[in-house]
Formats: structure tokens, C-alpha cells, sequence
């Protein structure tokens, strides 16, 4: 099927100028991209653009989407004591079922705010997979691995390779290891050769907090990033890491020489009082910074316009310098960054070839007016309820604001339902 995108505005780039243009979907694929009004395609489903702009869809590269069951439960908390005291236990009572819905509210939620794929890692992959299956959404699922028995080990193995490439492509999988304090370099170890032998990406949070830092050095003698560097973690795979907040300049080139990408979660370190990740150096470097929100419990939302609008103001007050992290930079990390973190080769652009993962900004606005910098427009000014058509694998999931793929009305009433047996259980 084509669908032929009309009259949308474009952020300007290599032989772009600033215009509109018409943009044209064949199949799960961008086919053709032309100045407005030059595409003749009769056969096309025609969406109008109306002067809003196409942009990539936004690649959320660290999320656990279960967890919007949680959202405003345990805020103002410490790290710790928000984990062992509010979401560990209450994640004892979880079920399948419960994980199910939790990750179709944030699917919901992604698809009305234009995120259009996410890397997850969270436990009853399952029940996340089906989610993304039937929200058209395209994701990059991991099984949180921890220390513990070999069984619930292989188990996540096994799920990782039972969904990769599943739902048409839009599945993807990675081990994921949870972290460094909560897998032993035994388990690590095991989680390596389970990657090198089914040719597995791994998912795995580094380096967010300083007592992590003091824990590690304690435990190993090295810090995480050095750590991990001498088990081996890094060479030779593809690492997605999220946070990496504290790390000093060795570490920095660890990473870039070991190409790892990385998720910056700019609001869950703030709200957490993790620290200032140092993103513009990581830039320097030549690492892949990705954007990521986290889990809308440290967070509260999936809202990557509200994610990039805080990594922009965080890196300047981090460094003290307002040339820091440009709008146009910040936008390249929620979409090619994004992609590249997840290893999705044919995702990010807005370009033919490239697969048909696109959302419609709706510019006409008061907030949104006038247009004199569509970059700056998008990272400074807009929020998540200005996206009205998301589109994947050139499938339309909502249109003029207008979700088609899912039930609002009984994910919500399924989700109060949900909340309130957790919380009785
Ligand atoms: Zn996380």
C-alpha cells in the first residue's frame, strides 16, 4: 500500500531547503521524498500535512514500560530506598498479566507522543512483547538478567531468541543484563558467551549513581566502566549502556573506542539526583549518545519532547556554556543516535530506503509560532500532545490525533483495574 504524506515541512539539511514537501510511503518503506506538490501517486492513501513537520519518529533508547503501573508512586525518593522500598516489592506481586497492560499504556502513550521505538528491559518479556506486537510500535526487548538460578538464566536466553525478528521485524531482542552491582562477573561472564554464541546485543544500566562507583571499587578494585572493560563486556559486542552519569576521561575513551552507545536519561537523573552525565564530551568522543526516559515512574512520562528539551538545558548548566548541545544535535541523538542504539540500521532518517518510521508535528500552533528555527521549535517549544500522526513500517497508528490501533478507553479501565489488585494483592 502507498500513502503519500502532502505538504509537510522538513527540517532543513544537506540539499534541503527550508520548503515543503510531499513524501511518499511504499510497503514498510520511505520510497520517495520531493518538494511539495511534485509527487503524483493517484493510488495513494493521502494523509495532509498542512504545514505540520515530518520528523523521524523518536527512538526512546532506555525504558521500562511496565512500569507506568507505578508512575507517581514513591516520588521525592533516593535511588535506593525508592527501589527497595516502593517498586521492589510491589514488582514481587507482578504478574504477566499486570506487565501486559502496564507496557500497552506506555505503548499508548509513546504512540500519541511520537515515539515510535523503544529499548525495553524489564522482566515477563512476554507480556511486553505481545504488547508492542499489537501496538504496531517497534521495539528492542530485553529480559532483566540478575544473579541467581541458571534455569531463570537460560530462560531469558531463550526468550531473547524466540522474539528477535518477530511481529514483522519490529521485534528485536538483546540480553540484558540489569547492571554491574547486580550481576556477578559470573553471571556477566555467562551473559557474554550466551551473546557471542546467538549473536545477541546486550542492554545494561552503567554507571548512574557515584555510591554504584564506590560499590564496584569496593567489591573489584576498578570503577564500573573499567570493571566491565576487563571482563571483556565491551569488545567485540554491541553494548547499549544506560546512564554512564560518572565517568572520568579514560573511561570516556573506553567507551569510544569500544564503539558502546549510550542511553542519556536527562529527567531520571535529575529527579534522582544521579548527577549531570558528561554528554558533550561523550559527543566529542565520537560515542552515539541516544535519548532515553527511563521508566515514567523516575521520570514521569514517555514524553521525548520533554526529554529533549531537558538534555539541551542540562548539558548547558552542566558545562556552563549555552553553545552546548544544539537543538538540531539534540534531535539527531533522539532519532539516529537512537537507532544506531538499537541497532536498527534502516531507522532514524527521513530518507528513501529508510523505513517508513515517521510522525506529523502539528506547527499550527500559538506555542509553535513563528517558524523561524523548525530545530529549535521542536526541542524548545514543543511537547509530546503536538504529534498528531504517527506512523511504523509504514503502518498509519494514529492519525490526526486519532490512535487506530489501540483501545484507549480499555487500556485505561484495564490498567485502574490492574493498579487496584496490585496494590491488595
Ligand atoms: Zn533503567
Amino acid at each position: 500500500m502507498s500513502i503519500l504524506i502532502s505538504d509537510a515541512w522538513m527540517l532543513p539539511q544537506e540539499g534541503f531547503l527550508k520548503q515543503k514537501y510531499d513524501i511518499l510511503v511504499e510497503g514498510e518503506y520511505i520510497a520517495k521524498i520531493a518538494p511539495a506538490g511534485t509527487i503524483k501517486c493517484p493510488a495513494a492513501k493521502v494523509i495532509q500535512g498542512n504545514g505540520s513537520l515530518a520528523l523521524p519518529g523518536f527512538v526512546n533508547a532506555h525504558t521500562h514500560s511496565a512500569m507506568s503501573l507505578l508512575r507517581g508512586y514513591g516520588d521525592d525518593m533516593p535511588l535506593m530506598s525508592w527501589l527497595n522500598d516502593r517498586v521492589w516489592p510491589l514488582e514481587a506481586k507482578m504478574t504477566p498479566e499486570d506487565v501486559y497492560w502496564g507496557s500497552l499504556l506506555s505503548c499508548l502513550e509513546m504512540i500519541k507522543s511520537g515515539t515510535t521505538a523503544f529499548a525495553d528491559m524489564y522482566f515477563f518479556m512476554d507480556s511486553t512483547a505481545k504488547a508492542v506486537e499489537e501496538s504496531g510500535l517497534r521495539a528492542s526487548l530485553s529480559a532483566a538478567i540478575i544473579d541467581g538460578e541458571t534455569k531463570d538464566f537460560q530462560e531469558k536466553v531463550e526468550l531473547a531468541r524466540i522474539w528477535q525478528g518477530k511481529a514483522d521485524g519490529r521485534i528485536t531482542t538483546m540480553l540484558g543484563p540489569h547492571s554491574s552491582y547486580t550481576c556477578s562477573p559470573a553471571r556477566l561472564q555467562e551473559v557474554m558467551e550466551a551473546a557471542d554464541e546467538y549473536d545477541l546485543a546486550m542492554h545494561i544500566h552503567i554507571a548512574e549513581t557515584q555510591s554504584e562507583i564506590e560499590q564496584i571499587e569496593a567489591a573489584y578494585g576498578k570503577r564500573t566502566v573499567q570493571h566491565l572493560e576487563n571482563l571483556g563486556f565491551f569488545a567485540g559486542h554491541h553494548v547499549l549502556g544506560a546512564h554512564l552519569v560518572w565517568l572520568n576521561a579514560a573511561e570516556i575513551d573506553i567507551l569510544a573506542q569500544n564503539g558502546v552507545c549510550v542511553a542519556h536519561n536527562p529527567q531520571s537523573n535529575m529527579k534522582l539526583a544521579s548527577g549531570i552525565a558528561p554528554v558533550p564530551a561523550m559527543l566529542q568522543a565520537g560515542i552515539k549518545v541516544a535519548l532515553g526516559t527511563d521508566s515514567s515512574c523516575s521520570n514521569n512520562s514517555l514524553d521525548m519532547l520533554a526529554e529533549m528539551k531537558a538534555a539541551a538545558l542540562l548539558a548547558k548548566v552542566g558545562t556552563l556554556d549555552a553553545t552546548a548541545l544544539p537543538a538540531a544535535k539534540v534531535i539527531e541523538m533522539a532519532t539516529e543516535n537512537g537507532a544506531a542504539a538499537l541497532d536498527l540500521p534502516q531507522v532514524g532518517k527521513l530518507e528513501p530506503g529508510y523505513k517508513a518510521d515517521l510522525i506529523l508535528l502539528d506547527m499550527n500552533k500559538p506555542h509553535l509560532a513563528p517558524l523561524h528555527d523548525l530545530a529549535s521549535q521542536v526541542v524548545y517549544a514543543a511537547n509530546g500532545a503536538d504529534v498528531k500522526t504517527t506512523l511504523v513500517n509504514g503502518q498509519v497508528l494514529m492519525q490526526d490525533y486519532e490512535v487506530l490501533v489501540l483501545d484507549e478507553a480499555k487500556i485505561l479501565s484495564e490498567v485502574k483495574k490492574c493498579c487496584k489488585n496490585l496494590f491488595y494483592r
